[in-house]
This record gives structure tokens, sequence and C-alpha cells, in this order.
């Protein structure tokens, strides 16, 4: 029996098959990682029938659990259902022929092999028979088995007919490339950089999954650095990609910044799984060549790229369809911060500089360190010893700060509508003043983070504006 079928699932699909004589495969991701020994946290299994996928998959509920729920999506002629930490999909096996200007083809029922053609990479086309009579055996017409050995992409047609008909398959190319660590073949590369263009037929929603998928591997600058040989990236991603190259005048050069990201990016990838810190370190030097200039006595200077580029951020999230929410603003916040820790650690720190950052910053200062840190690339060791023990005083006087005034969740110890009541006024402009002033005077240490001083403090502005409390002040 084959390593693959351990699951005690594959038993009770296999009765249904036999009993029904129809027969049905376990193919695609699941095999492909179960020969990897790869430990998937979703467990997906993808079974195609010679029939329709859509009578098995009920017939297979009813015997797993009368009481499962079947999702049926008839107009791709699939089913599904989920047990326990299974999600099964049935398909019957088909053959596709598409139309140039979609991704959605022409779809009539088709033999195993039909099946197995129509899918993206050779490693994603190996069958396993669930049927009694030849159960466990492998089905490899497009030899699979030997790409997976050999840690090969490769097409199971002709590239350019595969990548044509759904040029998705060039993202998940790339993708499954930075995953597992394989080598895109050359003809499939090759084909990609050709057909590049026809990502545009493409949905940005269905590219944002592959690419969120790169994001999460272990080192993402594979995959741009693939996506963009390719000629992908200045199709999909036109801003990442205007980061590229270095220029030099009167012999002074800067940095590649696309490279610099890429480092970063994959520099808290080895500290962090959190997404959107991902996409912030990437993202973090995104307003350097708008801003971009030479200086003919200092060099080259990028002044305001952290404020410009958190003020593109939600242009390019909403191109790419990333979330226009609090994951959003979090990415702008620390895109627009991250240059605050290095001011902090060069001159000389006032309590209030630090008090602001964490006001600013709130709980995400711990992220932005991280960034900060992921943000030394240096290959000068002296160098980031140096600015790796500035960033650790900068921690501890944060922390030092933080114990001592508690600005990391600032609330104002005289809110809104002590203010409205204080001087009988109405929610408006004056409240929004004296408020500012309250949280001015306490992150500038001129009056300290309590309510009896901050309440002295809205008596004496609320006077400077014109205003007159209530009852006198004791
Ligand atoms: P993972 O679940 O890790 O993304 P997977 O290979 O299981 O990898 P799925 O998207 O779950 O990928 O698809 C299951 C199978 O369906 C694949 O293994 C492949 O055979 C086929 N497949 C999926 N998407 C495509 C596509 N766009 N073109 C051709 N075949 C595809
Ligand atoms: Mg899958």
């Amino acid at each position: 029996m084959s390593i693959c079928l351990n699951d005690k699932i594959f038993e009770a699909l296999s009765s249904v098959f036999t009993e029904e004589k129809v027969r049905g495969y376990v193919i695609g991701g699941w095999v492909r990682d179960c020969i990897l020994g790869r430990n998937h946290p979703e467990k997906d299994i993808d079974i195609v029938v010679i029939g329709s996928g859509i009578e098995i998959a009920h017939k297979a509920a009813l015997k797993i659990n009368p009481g499962i729920n079947v999702s049926v999506f008839k107009n791709f002629g699939t089913a599904m259902f989920r047990h326990h930490e299974y999600e099964i999909e049935f398909v019957g096996a088909r053959k596709e022929s598409y139309d140039r200007g979609s991704r959605k083809p022409v779809v009539e029922n088709g033999t195993l092999e039909d099946d197995l053609r129509r899918r993206d990479f050779t490693i994603n086309t190996l069958a396993i028979s669930l049927n009694q009579d030849t159960y466990g055996d492998f089905l490899d017409p497009f030899n699979g088995m030997n790409d997976l050995k050999k840690k090969i992409l490769r097409t199971p047609l002709d590239p350019d007919k595969t990548f044509s008909d759904d040029p998705l398959r060039m993202m998940r190319a790339i993708r499954f490339s930075t995953q597992l660590n394989f080598t895109i073949e050359e003809k499939t590369f090759a084909s990609i950089a050709e057909n590049a263009e026809r990502i545009k037929i493409v949905s940005p929603e269905r590219i944002i999954t592959e690419l969120n998928k790169i994001m999460m591997c272990e080192q993402p600058s594979k995959g741009f650095l693939l996506i963009e040989k390719t000629g992908l990236l200045k199709i999909i991603f036109p801003e990442l990609d205007n980061m590229k190259g270095i220029d030099t005048i009167e012999g002074k050069a800067h940095k590649d910044n696309f490279l610099h990201s890429l480092k970063v990016l994959d520099n808290i990838c080895r500290k962090t799984d959190n997404l959107w810190l991902r996409w912030a370190a990437l993202l973090h030097d995104i307003a350097k060549p708008a801003t971009k200039k030479y200086i003919p006595e200092t060099g080259w200077s990028f002044h305001g790229h952290e404020f410009l580029g958190s003020k593109m951020i939600p242009d390019i999230f909403r191109k790419l369809k990333l979330p226009l929410n609090e994951k959003m603003k979090y990415v702008q916040k620390l895109v627009d911060l991250h240059l605050r820790p290095i001011v902090l650690s060069q001159e000389v720190v006032t309590d209030s500089a630090v008090r602001r950052l964490l006001f600013e910053a709130g709980d995400d200062v711990d992220d932005l360190m991280m960034l900060c840190e992921a943000d030394i690339t240096s290959k000068n060791e002296a160098k980031k010893t140096r600015h790796l023990e500035n960033f650790r005083i900068v921690r501890n006087k944060l922390r030092e700060i933080e114990e001592k005034d508690a600005m990391r969740n600032f609330q104002p110890p005289v809110d809104g509508s002590e203010i409205i009541s204080a001087f009988g006024i109405n929610p408006g402009r004056e409240v929004g003043i004296i408020k500012n002033a309250i949280r001015e005077a306490i992150i500038e240490g001129i009056i300290p983070n309590e309510h009896e001083a901050a309440r002295k403090l809205m008596l004496e502005k609320g006077k400077e504006i014109g205003l007159t409390p209530v009852e006198p002040a004791i």
C-alpha cells in the first residue's frame, strides 16, 4: 500500500469507489507533498473521478458521516466537503480547451490522462488509485516522480500551451519554486518570460494569493527575483520594479534599492511569520525612486521617502487587492516610522523624542524595532555590529521610558467628555485644541501623565482660547 494512503479516510473513500464501480484517484498536492515528506497544515485532498465527481462526493459524504454538508460547484463540476482536518474535493476527469481571452476553459468529460495533461506541473500530475483491485498503484504518465526527485518544475505539455491556457500557472511555477526550493526547467522558464504579458488576463485576486504564498516562504527573495527575471514584475508590481538599478554620478553610486528591499524582507522572515510585517519590510523604501536626488556636496538623498512611501501604500494595496483595513494602516505606520529609531540612536536622545515614538508607534513599537534591525544590510561586519548595538541602546531607552511614562497605550488623562462638561461646550474644535495641548505637554515632559496636572493645563488652555469653566476651578 502506498505511504500516501496511510490516513484512515482513504479506506472509506476506496470502498465507495469499489461499490460504485467507478474509478477514483488521489492526485495533486496531497501526493506531491506526501512524497516530499512535507507536512501541510491544511489537509487538502484532491480526488479525480472517472465519472461524476459531484455524485461520488455525495455518496462518500453519506458513507463517512451522513450529516456532512457537501458544497457543490455545478459550474466547475466539482463538489467538496470537510471532515475533521480534511478538505476533500471531487472532480470528474475532464478535458479542457481554452479561449485566448480568458482563463475559463470549455470543459468536457475525459480520461484520467486527459485530466492530468491539463494540470500545471508534472509534479502535480501523480495519481494514486483508490479502487480495491489497484489500490495504492501510482500512475505517472508525465514522469512526475522523476521531476520530484530532481526538484524540477516542468509543465506536462508544451509550456507555451500550458501557460497561455492559464497564465496564473506562471505565478504558481514561481511560488512552487520558492516554497519547495525547486528549479524551473529551462524551457518552462523561457516560456514564462515569453508569455509574461498574458498575466494581464489573470485577476489581481488570484495573483495576490500566489504573491502572499511567496511572502510566507522562508526566503521570499527567491520568488521576487524570478518574478523580476521573467518580466512579470513590471506588469504586476511596477512600483517594486522601479526600484531596480544603481545610478552613479561623479563616481558616487547609491545601492540597488530592489535588492536591498529583498534582503530586508529575507532578514525579517527569519524573525517573524507576520505577513504584514513582511510586507512592511518589502515596502519600507518604496518611495526611494520618487524622492531620489543627487546633491553635489553630500551625494544621493532620498529625503522624505518614508513619508511619501506611507502615502503610496493605499494605492499599492488597492491595485494588488491587499486589504484596505487596519493591516494596511499598520504597514503605512511602519513605513512612515522606519527611520525614527535610527534618529534616536544617533542623536543625544531626549526623553521626549522617545515618548513621541512610543506614542506614535503604540503597541507596534516592537515590530518597528524588528524592521529597523532587518534594515541593516551592510556587508561590513563592524558597521553592522555598531548599528545593532545602537538599536540595543534604543530598545533599552524605549523600555525605560515606557516603564516610567506608559506611553504605548496612551489614554489621555483628561478626555473629551471631561473637557466638554468642564466648560459647558459642545463637541468641536476647542476640545481638539485642548486635547492636543495636553498630549503635547505630556510628550514634551512639561507635565506628568496624570489627571491632576492635565486638568490644570486644561483650565489654563481653555482660558487662553476664551473659554470659561462652568464651576470655578478649585
Ligand atoms: P497547494 O495546496 O500547496 O497550493 P496544490 O498543488 O494542492 O498546492 P491546489 O491549488 O490545491 O494546489 O490545486 C490542486 C491541484 O490542481 C494541483 O496539484 C494541480 O494538479 C491542479 N491545479 C490547480 N490549479 C491549477 C491551475 N491553475 N492549472 C492547472 N492545474 C492546476
Ligand atoms: Mg492543495
